[in-house]
């Protein structure tokens, strides 16, 4: 999986702009939490969670295809297993949506 997909988080891209110095600044894939710990944790999830919670409790019923942090790793979220929940694409989307609305008004 490519460590930055454009069309998926173009917040990522405008939160880049802003840093003077993208090489230095920004983390390794490694350090970001998304490496080897981040595949295994996300194979569990899609394991334990093939159905998407957030459809799941509105009724719907979507794969999972997203394993999410529940509380966002730049708000302080965890990379245990319990800060983690499957979620389809559209689901995700929208959270991680109304995370970054979030994050600009700090
Ligand atoms: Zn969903």
């Amino acid at each position: 999986m490519p460590s930055k997909p454009p069309s998926l988080r173009p917040r990522k891209v405008s939160a880049a702009r802003k840093l003077s110095n993208w090489t230095t600044t920004r983390a390794s894939r490694q350090a970001r939490g998304y490496g080897r710990e981040h595949e295994l944790m996300r194979a569990q999830v899609l394991r334990e969670e093939p159905l998407c919670r957030i459809c799941t409790a509105e009724h719907r019923i979507s794969p999972t295809e997203i394993a999410d942090h529940i509380v966002p790793k730049a708000e302080g979220g965890s990379d245990e297993r319990d800060n983690y929940q499957g979620l389809c694409r559209p689901c995700h989307k929208a959270k991680t949506a109304r995370e970054s609305a979030r994050a600009r008004r700090k």
